[in-house]
């Protein structure tokens, strides 16, 4: 018999930004007495938020042209929670995990300048840092984005001198680190301990692991594209399946001195090839990510192709019909095709350098090195009862428990999401603890106090 004092309250499951996120936000702003978190990896942050397998952009919105007006203004508040929480951590902490970098979204040719021009109309007022530039400005700023441009191409730029490049990973360990700190309550983190499954009993959860077994009253699922198949080991979300989506990338040497994002056509759920520094590697730049089909869960990890085949529900026709219906439409069938191409061994990075010279017009094939190591994978959710796909992030939420599934900007958006989940774990634990909501957003959301709203593309109630 289990005693209520083996049973944890809350067992957040994944170490990834969004779940130490979350057991950080419910270790310093509730009451909550039993906390832990379970990692399958021996290291904090090793998957999609680790800083080699994304791109590192603290996003608000600005810069990302596939976000719709409404989007962007609305996830500002909720991304700079990151910014406000490093601002608070010792100076000598901050620069392992944030960095101020300038950073603009270029419109190339009549037709994107014309569309960025009107956003920009519409966005000024929400970005009072956010200027707009033509081809003498862009120079200014990035010399190597006009050099060798021809002369008579149309550009405008929007353009932040101080954005935000975070590294997600070191952001992770940094949630652990603050909630270790805390004394007064237990709290366990268990690293390299595998959820196998998760079961209800009438009131709690055991989640077996590959070292044991472990109760609790409240879980939430934080492991991203994992996320799907507990849910619908459960019973939940079976209407859902994912297209694993592949991203990799290419180094030059550094020829941009900020981030450059180029514009995105909405009807692709993620954002175009971009040029950015990177965290890990000084004195480069940063191409990609590229767009592949591919049907794994984590990168360079053939053995989550079964994870995926369990989660997808590919055994039905609806699934297939969803696939196919959202795959052969044919702008993303071109894209996804090009970027299929940019994947072959010594031709590909021939095929990608028209993206990259979009960006900098002077670079040429032999000047890009496939960046081997780095990439990750963008699981797009797709709801087969529509046959549409979802874009952004998205939430099943069951009998005391939350599943999770965040591609970008989850990471970004990983202390507003926190938030959004203390208030439903408190919910479900009926009042017996509180969260100061009123706090958290006092400390890390100073600009709206009471205003953000749900940043999320949709939350499902199963
Ligand atoms: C190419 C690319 C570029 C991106 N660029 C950006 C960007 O610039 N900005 C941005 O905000 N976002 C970006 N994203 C998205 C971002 O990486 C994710 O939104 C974010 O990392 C998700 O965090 P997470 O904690 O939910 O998932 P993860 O970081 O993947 O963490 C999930 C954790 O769950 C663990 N786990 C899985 N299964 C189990 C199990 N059975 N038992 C125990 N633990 C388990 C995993 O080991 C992992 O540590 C990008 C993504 C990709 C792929």
């Amino acid at each position: 018999m289990k005693t209520q004092n083996d049973i944890y309250d809350v067992v957040v499951i994944g170490g990834g930004a969004s779940g130490t996120a979350l057991l950080y936000t419910l270790a310093t702003y509730t009451t909550i007495p039993k906390l832990a978190l379970i990692e399958k990896y021996e290291a904090i942050g090793s998957v999609n938020s680790n800083a080699v397998n994304n791109s590192q952009t603290l996003h608000v919105g600005d810069i990302e042209t596939h976000y719709s007006l409404e989007k962007a203004i609305q996830v500002k508040p909720a991304s700079m929670m990151v910014a406000h929480y490093v601002e608070r951590l010792p100076r000598e902490k901050q620069d392992a995990i944030l960095q101020r970098v300038q950073k603009m979204v270029l419109a190339v040719g009549s037709d994107e300048v014309a569309k960025l021009s009107d956003r920009y109309e519409k966005l000024k007022s929400a970005f009072p840092n956010l200027t707009k530039l033509d081809a003498v400005g862009i120079e200014k700023v990035e010399p190597l984005v006009m050099k060798g441009r021809k002369k008579n191409e149309p550009v405008v730029a929007l353009f932040d001198p101080a954005g935000h490049a975070v590294d997600f990973g070191n952001l992770s360990k940094s949630f652990v680190d603050q909630v270790k700190k805390i004394k007064d309550k237990t709290i366990n983190v268990f690293l390299g301990r595998s959820v196998i499954s998760i079961n209800k009993t009438d009131d709690f959860y055991t989640i077996q692991t590959s070292t044991g077994p472990i109760q609790a009253k409240v879980v939430v699922v934080d492991t991203d594209a994992y996320s799907l198949g507990f849910a619908k080991q459960l019973g939940y979300g079976k209407e859902f399946s994912l297209i694993p989506i592949a991203g990799s990338f290419y180094f030059t040497k550094q020829v941009l001195k900020g981030k450059v994002y180029t514009w995105q056509d909405p009807r692709m759920p993620f954002a175009a090839a971009h040029g950015d520094p990177d965290l890990t590697v000084p004195d480069v730049t940063r191409f990609g990510p590229t767009a592949r089909f591919f049907p794994v869960l984590e990168s360079r990890k053939l053995g989550t192709m079964a994870d995926f085949f369990k989660s997808s529900g590919l055994e039905k026709m609806k699934t297939w019909a969803s696939f196919f219906k959202i795959l052969l439409e044919p702008a993303r069938f071109k894209y996804l095709t090009k970027n299929l191409l940019y994947e072959l061994p010594y031709f590909g990075k021939y095929l990608f350098v028209p993206e990259v010279q979009k960006i900098v017009p002077s670079l040429r094939g032999g000047d890009l090195k496939r960046a081997g190591g780095y990439g990750g994978m963008r699981l797009q959710r797709v709801d087969t009862s529509t046959k549409e796909l979802l874009l952004g992030e998205g939430k099943i939420l069951g009998d005391n428990i939350i599943f999770n599934m965040t591609p970008s900007p989850g990471a970004s958006v990983c202390l507003y999401n926190a938030m959004r989940d203390a208030d439903q774990v408190i919910s479900f634990l009926k009042g017996s603890y509180s969260f100061d909501k009123d706090r958290m957003m006092h400390e890390l959301a100073p600009e709206k106090p009471q205003k953000i709203v749900d940043v999320s593309a949709a939350t499902y109630v199963s």
